[in-house]
C-alpha cells in the first residue's frame, strides 16, 4: 500500500495525502517518492484537475526523510557510492522541480496547475523541503507544530532543495538561523519569518486550501525565482549587502564549528555558489554539495549517534522486560543544587513530588529553584502562568519522612557522604513500601557500597543526573551488584517521562561519563605542570570540537571538588595513585583560594560580573610555559585519547555493556565532540590499526595511561571496528 493516496472532489481538486499506515509520523522512502511522483504527473494529465492539496492523513505533515534511504542510495552504485548519492539526490531535486512547475513550461510560462501545501502540524527536513516547492503553505495554528530544518545538528544540511529554496524565499540572511542553527518554530513564528504563507485556524486547513487553489492568480503559480528580474532578498554575494553577510557568515561559522563540522561549511559552499548562479545549476550544486557531506564518516557517525541510536535508547533499547514503571509520586531526599533540580523537571514532568531536606527552610528553597525556573520559563514565553501554577502544587516541601509512604520513586540526593547517605536510606525505607525503588545520585560513591543501607537492596539503583538538571539530558542509570530488572526498568520509565536520554551502565569507580572526564581534565593539568602553553591546551580542545578547554572546565566544575577527588581517589588506591604531578597543580590552585568561576578566580581571570576575562596571568610565574612547545596535533591527541581509552577500558571491562549508551552518553553527558559520533564512532573514523599506533607513539611519550587496551590492540590485529564487532546489538534494535 502507498504512504500517498489521491482523491478528486466534483471541484476538480485533487488531495494527495501523505499517511505512512505502519508510523506514528510520516517519513518519507524512496518508493514513497516514486508514488508521490506518479500522483503528481496524475494530476497534470488529467484535465479534470484544476489544482492540487498535497496534506497529511496524521496530526502532522511529516518528520523528514527516512535516513535508511542514504545508505541505499550508497548502496545503488555499486562501488561509487557518491555517484548513487548524488543521483539520488538529484531525483529528489527532479520530484520537487516537477512539483513547482506543475506542468508549466519555464520557456514559454504556458500551462501549469496550481498546487499548495496544507500542514497540519510538524513538518520537519523533506517534510519541509516538499511544500517548499509547493506554489503556497498554509499551516494550521497549531502550536505545539515544529516547523524547520533540524539537519544541521545531526551532521547534514538540507540537501534535497531546502537550502537553496529556502535562501532564494528568505535570503541568505533570513535563511541562515534555520539553515545553520537548526532553529525550528511553530507555525506563527514561520509565518513571520516568512518560511510559511499562512496561518489558519486548523479545522479550515482544507477549505482554505481548497479556496486558494480555485483562486489561484497565475503569477502565483510562478516561484519568485523563475519569474522574470527576481533578486536575492538581502542581495547576492556581489551586491553591497550580500557581501557583508556573506563575509559576516562565514567568519562566524568558522569561529562556530572550528572547522570540525562539514555540513555546516559545505552548506555555507552551497549557498555561496548556489546564489551566483541560476535555480537549476543552484540545485546540482546543493546536491554536490550535500553528497559530499554524506560521504564523509562524521556525517554517518553523527546520524548514528545523534539520531538513530538516541531515539533507540529513549525508546527503551537496554530495558529488561517488566510492566509499566513510569513513576507517579517521587520523592526526592536533599533540596540543593541537584535534588531542587530533579523536584523540578519531575514536577514539570507531571510526577508529584515531596522534597524533603534537614530543615523547612532548605526544603522551602528547592522549591524556590523551581519558582524562578519557571519565572525565567513565564518571562520568555515558554511557559504560561498557569503553567507554572500547577507545576508548583505538585512540590511538597517538608522535612517529614512520613510523607514518602505514597511514594513509588525515591532519588537521594544529599551530601556526598557515605554516612549522611546511609542515614537517609535508612530513614526512607521504614516507611516506604514493598515495591518502592530507591535510587542515588551520588557522582563518586559505589552503588554497591551504598546499596548496603538499603533494606532491599534488589531495589536499590543509581541515578545520575548531570549538572544543571533542567538542562542536561543524559541521564547516567548504574546497577549495583544486587539490583534487579524492576528497579532498571523504574529508572528507565522515569527518565523516559522526563524526555532525557538514559544510559545503563555496571558500577564501577566513577561510572562511566565521570571515568572519562576527569582524565581529560587531569592531561590538561599535567600540561599545565609539563610546561605547555595554556593557550595551546585550552585552543587544541577547542579546535577537536570540545564545548571547554580542560582549563575552563575545571573552573566550571570548582578546583575544590577536583581536590576532594583526587584526595578519596588517592586514599582509596593506595601507592597505585598515578596523579601525583596532577595534584601538585590543583592543590596548589586551591592553596591560593583559586577555586574556579565561583571564587571569581582560577586558570581563568574573571571580571567583577564574573565574566570570563582571559587566562590568569599568574600561571606563567606558577607554571612556567617551556622554550619548546609541542605540536598542536599531539596536544589534541593527547586529550582526546584519555577519554577514548577510558570508554574502552570501560566497555572492556563491562562498566558499558552497549557501544550506543558510550557514544550517546559522551556526546550528551560531556559534549564530547558531536562531529566524532563519540568516542566509539571516533576509533572507527580513525581505524583501529591507526589508533594503536597513535597510543603506541602517546605510551612511549607520556606513560602507561595512553598503552592500548587489550580489545583495541585485538581489533586492530583483526581489521575490526567498533560497530562491526559489537554493532549487531545496535542493528537489532
Ligand atoms: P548540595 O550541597 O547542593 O545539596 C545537598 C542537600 O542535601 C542540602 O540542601 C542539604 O541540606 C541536604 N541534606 C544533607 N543532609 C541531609 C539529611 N540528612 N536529610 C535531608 N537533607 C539533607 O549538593 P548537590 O550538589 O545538590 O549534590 C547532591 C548529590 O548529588 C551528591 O551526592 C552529589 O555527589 C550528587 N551530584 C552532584 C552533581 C553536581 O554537579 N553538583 C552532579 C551529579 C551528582
Amino acid at each position: 500500500m502507498s504512504d500517498f493516496t489521491y482523491s478528486l472532489d466534483a471541484d476538480g481538486v485533487a488531495t494527495i495525502t501523505w499517511d505512512v499506515k505502519s508510523k506514528s509520523m510520516n517519513v518519507l522512502n524512496l518508493e514513497a517518492a516514486a508514488d508521490l511522483g506518479a500522483l503528481i504527473d496524475r494530476a497534470i494529465a488529467d484535465d479534470g484537475v484544476k489544482g492540487v492539496i498535497l496534506t497529511s492523513g496524521k496530526k502532522d505533515f511529516a518528520g523528514g526523510m527516512d535516513l535508511n534511504i542514504i545508505a541505499k542510495m550508497k548502496e545503488s552504485a555499486g562501488d561509487d557510492p557518491a555517484r548513487g548519492l548524488f543521483d539520488g539526490i538529484m531525483g529528489f531535486h527532479r520530484l520537487e522541480r516537477k512539483i513547482e512547475l506543475m506542468g508549466r513550461d519555464l520557456k514559454t510560462g504556458k500551462g501549469g496547475k496550481p498546487i499548495v501545501a496544507a500542514l497540519p502540524g510538524t513538518a520537519l527536513g523533506i517534510g519541509l523541503e516538499i511544500p517548499l516547492s509547493c506554489h503556497r503553505i498554509i499551516a494550521a495554528d497549531n502550536p505545539k507544530a515544529r516547523i524547520g530544518f533540524p539537519e544541521i545538528l545531526v551532521g547534514i544540511f538540507p540537501g534535497a532543495g531546502g537550502t537553496t529554496r529556502l535562501v532564494r524565499k528568505l535570503g541568505p540572511m533570513g535563511a541562515s538561523p534555520f539553515l545553520l542553527e537548526g532553529k525550528l518554530s511553530d507555525p506563527k513564528a514561520a509565518r513571520a519569518a516568512g518560511i510559511v504563507d499562512e496561518v489558519v485556524a486548523p479545522e479550515q486547513l482544507l477549505a482554505r486550501a481548497k479556496e486558494w487553489v480555485l483562486g489561484a492568480r497565475p503569477e502565483e503559480m510562478v516561484k519568485p525565482w523563475d519569474a522574470k528580474g527576481y533578486k536575492m532578498p538581502g542581495g547576492a554575494p556581489y551586491h553591497p549587502a550580500g557581501f557583508m553577510t556573506f563575509v559576516g557568515a562565514s567568519a562566524l561559522v568558522n569561529g562556530k564549528t572550528q572547522g570540525v563540522y562539514p555540513a555546516a561549511k559545505a552548506l555555507l559552499s552551497a549557498v555561496y555558489e548556489g546564489a551566483l548562479v541560476p535555480f537549476d545549476t543552484a540545485i546540482r550544486i546543493e546536491a554536490r554539495w550535500f553528497t559530499h557531506v554524506l560521504m564523509n564518516p562524521s556525517s554517518a557517525a553523527m546520524i548514528r549517534s545523534l539520531f538513530i541510536s538516541k531515539e533507540a535508547l529513549e525508546k527503551g533499547a537496554n530495558r529488561p522486560g517488566a510492566p509499566d514503571q513510569r513513576v507517579k509520586r517521587l520523592g526526592v531526599l536533599g533540596a540543593g543544587m541537584m535534588g531542587a533540580g530533579i523536584a523540578h523537571v519531575a514536577a514539570s514532568a507531571g510526577i508529584d513530588v515531596v522534597l524533603i531536606d534537614a530543615t523547612q527552610e532548605a526544603a522551602d528553597r528547592g522549591k524556590a529553584h523551581s519558582e524562578a525556573l519557571l519565572d525565567k520559563g513565564v518571562k520568555r514565553g515558554k511557559v504560561t502562568a498557569e503553567g507554572k501554577a500547577e507545576v508548583l502544587t505538585r512540590i511538597t516541601p517538608t522535612t517529614d519522612y512520613a510523607a514518602l509512604a505514597g511514594c513509588d520513586l525515591v532519588v537521594e540526593a544529599v551530601f556526598e557522604d557515605m554516612k549522611v547517605k546511609a542515614g537517609v536510606t535508612a530513614r526512607a525505607g521504614a516507611v516506604l513500601a514493598d515495591g518502592a525503588i530507591f535510587a542515588t545520585n551520588t557522582s563518586t560513591l559505589p552503588i554497591s557500597d551504598l546499596a548496603k543501607a538499603a533494606k532491599r537492596p534488589g531495589q536499590f539503583i543509581g541515578i545520575h543526573f548531570f549538572s544543571p538538571v533542567d538542562k542536561m539530558m543524559l541521564v547516567e542509570i548504574i546497577r549495583g551488584r544486587e539490583t534487579g530488572d524492576l528497579a532498571v526498568a523504574k529508572a528507565l520509565d522515569f527518565v523516559r517521562q522526563l524526555r532525557k536520554t538514559p544510559i545503563v551502565v555496571n558500577d564501577a569507580r566513577f561510572f562511566y561519563a565521570n571515568r572519562c572526564i576527569i582524565p581529560y581534565v587531569n592531561e590538561g593539568l599535567r600540561m599545565v605542570a609539563e610546561g605547555v602553553a595554556p593557550a595551546l591546551i585550552e585552543n587544541a580542545a577547542k579546535l577537536t570540537g570540545l564545548p571547554l578547554g580542560p582549563l575552563q572546565l575545571i573552573d566550571e566544575t570548582s578546583i575544590d571538588l577536583g581536590v576532594k577527588i583526587a584526595r578519596a581517589t588517592r586514599a582509596a588506591m593506595g601507592e597505585d595513585y598515578p596523579d601525583g604531578a596532577v595534584d601538585a597543580v590543583l592543590f596548589a590552585m586551591a592553596d591560593r583560594g583559586r577555586l574556579g568561576r565561583k571564587a571569581n578566580a582560577g586558570f581563568y581571570a574573571y571580571d567583577a560580573s564574573g565574566s570570563r576575562i582571559g587566562l590568569w596571568d599568574g600561571l606563567a610565574s606558577a607554571w612556567p610555559v617551556a622554550a619548546g612547545q609541542p605540536d598542536l596535533h599531539d596536544v589534541q591527541h593527547r586529550l582526546l585519547f584519555v577519554q577514548v581509552l577510558e570508554a574502552v577500558r570501560a566497555l572492556e571491562e563491562g562498566v558499558l555493556t552497549d557501544i550506543r549508551e558510550g557514544d550517546v552518553g559522551a556526546i550528551l553527558g560531556w559534549g564530547f565532540c558531536p562531529w566524532s559520533g563519540g568516542p566509539f564512532g571516533w576509533l572507527d573514523i580513525l581505524g583501529a590499526g591507526r589508533a594503536v599506533e597513535l597510543c603506541d607513539g602517546l605510551e612511549r611519550a607520556h606513560g602507561a595511561r595512553f598503552r592500548a587496551p587489550k580489545l583495541l590492540r585485538e581489533m586492530a590485529a583483526k581489521g575490526e571496528s567498533f560497530y562491526g564487532r559489537f554493532g549487531a546489538q545496535a542493528r537489532a534494535a
